[in-house]
């Protein structure tokens, strides 16, 4: 017997039929020898079944068998026809799976087009089985019947032959039995046709005129031009708000069209509006398909399905549109590139972008991702080279960007003045309110876990390890997320001595009622998650502002994405601190793309545009480059402070995540984990930094609780081997098959 040499067995695990329940039902099969070094997870397979041979995908390919090795049946080959767009999916699935932890049924219902048993849109017709001049002879008779309804339905067929079989029993009046009857005289024929929904069909094509800039064609040039040399890369193309961005989209995809290729836009669920869908429908009409989280399992299958059939070429949707299954996808597109709702909160936890590139390489395709505010991973690519750089400086008409003023609230309170609107915000609010302009007022409430702060000096209370806030927790402690680093509450400012010492709270409802008892005569909308639940609420309230239908619009970060009221002339932002103190070192961040984004509403119209941002931290770079609307001065301070504190993009993190209902257990499993990987780091990972356990931001939600271990390195393929280890040390455990552990690559917020 063989022990050793490279010679070890192989087994694959293959999915007959890719729907719901078969992908739970992997069976595997011994790899035959001469098949080992080609055969790849992906691969379309013929297997025997029973007593046939039918074709599966391969899903898994494992040195250990799962089963009886003397039961298990070798595969009959590799299908040789073309490689179906399953099998490069499936391929995705596997390079997921690895990369971000998961299993590979999970990361397979990630990524293929479930097919559930939906109940089928059927479009009926009635056709008519007679040429013309039969028909005017049938209907002659008919009339002298005195057959009225057969003879109504007769002759509008002789006019258009085919009638839609709705528009017969509802418009025409005609009622079932009425073309039963004409159907048993074989002089019509109802046939029925499976219609794929098309979630666009609604609305109504316009035509489309519009020449791009100079600064907009040189961006298009550039990127076509390499394409059409076969150079598929990743552009990072930053451009302030206004520049004309979705405009370069548009022409790229064109281009892309084509070339007889397929492109997907990702762009965050909020910006998904009406409005948007409209301009891509307007220029490319029925080729275009959306997604969206409101539709069906059903709605989405068809959308997959029209894609693969090759019915469209354009699908728009949030992070799950990368997966639209085209066969010869050339550009994947991703606006607003820096939102968090691209890193999924599902295991496997995977960020669209970096799907996107892999997806793209594997296709030869190119890759832009677009943004005013690049996230700090992204503009550090594109510095570094990874990303190619495309900018757009200028906004369109070249309408000014809105001038800024700072207010520091701690002098607010030093003057006596505890509301939550500054003297200067309610002077600026009652001048709109006269000129009868509107305004805008943004509560910044990202991520409200409890940070304790002052409200005379403006001291936050940080982890002395971490520089993060320390989180409220209960029973007046305070935790580092980051490394379970602990503390009491204090009763007086450590910095000033001063009692208004607490955790900042403020919700949208309470602030409504105060400038509602402020400006009595305003009109006011707000716009928040509690107005928002019900459908179509989010575009009402939009609309209404929009139609000038209010004076004031009071919003959490809803507000800022993308909306362009050119009634507005002043943008006051609210509370500017709240997520600079988030426990994330992010904070600095979100705080700089969050306030930009704000200012940036203000003066879209003729009217130039007013900020200003309430802070008890008026000296904070992120506040200051936002004032100055300064991405490069936000980077340069922010990278630096990354590479001092060794986060993310300078060094990777993973964070695993544990949980379970009985402390005590969950308590050994940390323990056995992170000794375990201590092992291994002074092994065969000495660059990589182990921190934990420690309690988690919330430390036990519904009687589970969380602890969580996370690890530091440069080289992400060390996390990814660690992860491994892990993963094979937690099927050969009782203990740790007990908890539930999940694995976050580079995590997008606290934890
Ligand atoms: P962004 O996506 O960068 O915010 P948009 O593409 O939405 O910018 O453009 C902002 C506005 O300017 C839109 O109303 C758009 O129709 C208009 N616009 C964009 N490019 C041009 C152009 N070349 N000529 C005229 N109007 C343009
Ligand atoms: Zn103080
Ligand atoms: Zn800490």
């Amino acid at each position: 017997m063989d022990t050793g040499t490279g010679c070890r067995e192989l087994y694959a695990n293959v999915i007959v039929d890719i729907s719901l329940d078969k992908l739970d039902k992997a069976f595997q099969y011994l790899v035959p020898g001469e098949l080992r070094d080609r055969l790849r997870v992906g691969m379309q397979v013929e297997i025997p079944f029973g007593p046939r041979t039918v074709r599966g995908y391969v899903v898994e390919l494992v040195d250990r068998p799962e089963y009886d090795v003397g039961k298990l049946r070798p595969l009959a080959g590799i299908a040789e026809s073309g490689v179906p767009i399953e099998s490069q999916l499936i391929e995705l699935a596997a390079w997921m799976r690895r990369q971000y932890g998961s299993t590979m049924n999970q990361a397979l219902k990630t990524v293929l087009p479930i097919k559930r048993v939906v109940r089928k849109v059927e479009r009926r017709s009635v056709e008519l089985l007679l040429d013309e001049r039969e028909a005017r002879a049938k209907l002659a008779l008919l009339e002298n019947r005195h057959s009225t309804a057969q003879a109504r339905l007769l002759r509008e067929l002789i006019e258009v032959k085919t009638l839609d079989y709705a528009l017969v029993t509802g418009k025409l009046s005609v009622s079932a039995s009425v073309v039963r009857a004409l159907e048993q005289q074989r002089i019509v024929r109802v046939t029925s046709s499976r219609a794929y929904r098309n979630p666009v069909e609604h609305l109504k094509k316009k035509g489309y005129h519009l020449t791009l800039n100079e600064q907009q064609q040189q961006v298009v040039d550039l990127v076509a031009g390499d394409m059409e040399k076969g150079i598929a890369q990743t552009y990072l193309l930053k451009g302030v708000t206004g520049s004309g961005k979705t405009e370069v989209y548009m022409e790229l995809i064109a281009r892309v069209i084509a070339k007889g290729r397929q492109a997907i836009l990702l762009i965050p669920e909020i910006a998904l509006t009406y409005q948007t869908v409209m301009r891509f429908y307007n220029r490319f009409g029925e080729r275009v398909s959306i997604l969206n989280s409101r539709m069906s399992q059903g709605e989405r299958f068809d959308q997959f399905e029209r894609a693969k059939n090759g019915d469209i070429d354009i699908m728009i949707g949030p992070r799950s549109a990368l997966f639209t299954p085209f066969e010869r996808l050339g550009l994947i597109i991703v606006d607003e590139e820096h939102e968090t709702s691209y890193k999924s909160e599902n295991v496997p936890r995977y960020h669209a972008r970096e799907v996107a590139i892999r997806r793209a390489m594997m296709n030869g395709a190119s890759v832009v991702l677009g943004s005013a505010t690049p996230s700090v991973d992204s503009y550090y690519q594109a510095v570094n080279g990874s990303y190619r750089l495309l900018r757009l400086d200028a906004r369109v008409d070249d309408r000014p960007l809105p001038e800024c003023e700072i207010v520091d609230m701690r002098q607010e309170l030093k003057r006596g003045n505890r509301s939550i609107l500054s003297d200067r915000l309610q002077e600026l609010m009652e001048e709109r309110l006269q000129r009868g302009q509107q305004t805008m007022l943004f509560l910044n409430r990202r991520g409200v876990s409890g940070f304790i702060s002052c409200r005379s000096c403006g001291f936050v209370v940080k982890c002395p390890h971490c520089d993060v806030s320390l989180s409220l927790h209960g029973g007046g402690r305070m935790v580092c997320h980051y490394c379970g680093y602990e503390d009491r509450e204090p009763k007086v400012c450590p910095s000033c001595g001063s009692k208004y010492m607490g955790a900042f709270k403020a919700g949208t409802e309470k602030i409504e009622q105060m400038v509602q008892a402020r400006f009595p005569q305003a009109r006011i909308l707000r716009m928040d998650y509690d107005t928002t639940r019900t459908k179509d609420s989010y575009e009402k309230i939009l609309q209404s502002f929009a139609n000038r239908e209010a004076d004031i619009l009071i919003g959490t970060q809803m507000i800022v994405k993308g909306h362009d009221f050119p009634g507005v002339t002043l943008v006051g932002v609210l509370a500017a601190d709240m997520s600079l103190h988030v426990a994330d070192f992010h904070s600095a961040e979100r705080t700089f793309q969050l306030l930009t984004q704000a200012v940036g509403r203000a003066g879209r119209g003729h009217e130039p545009g007013y900020a200003l941002i309430q802070t008890y931290d008026p000296e904070h770079f992120a506040i200051l480059a936002a004032k100055a609307q300064d991405y490069d001065a936000f980077y340069g301070q922010e990278i630096a402070y990354r590479t001092l504190l060794n986060y993310p993009p300078v060094c990777h993190m993973l964070l695993v995540h544990c949980m379970g209902a009985d402390p005590a257990v969950l308590e050994r499993a940390g323990a056995v984990l992170a000794e375990h990987l201590r092992g291994r780091i002074a092994e065969a990972h000495r660059e990589v930094l182990l921190v934990g356990p420690a309690e988690a931001t919330v430390a036990r939600v519904n009687d589970i609780y969380h602890r969580v271990l996370y690890m530091k390195a440069k080289d992400y393929e060390e996390l990814v081997n660690l992860k491994d280890g892990i993963e094979s040390l937690v099927k050969a455990s009782a203990l740790l098959s007990s908890v539930s552990i999940q694995f976050d690559f580079d995590p997008a917020s606290g934890f």
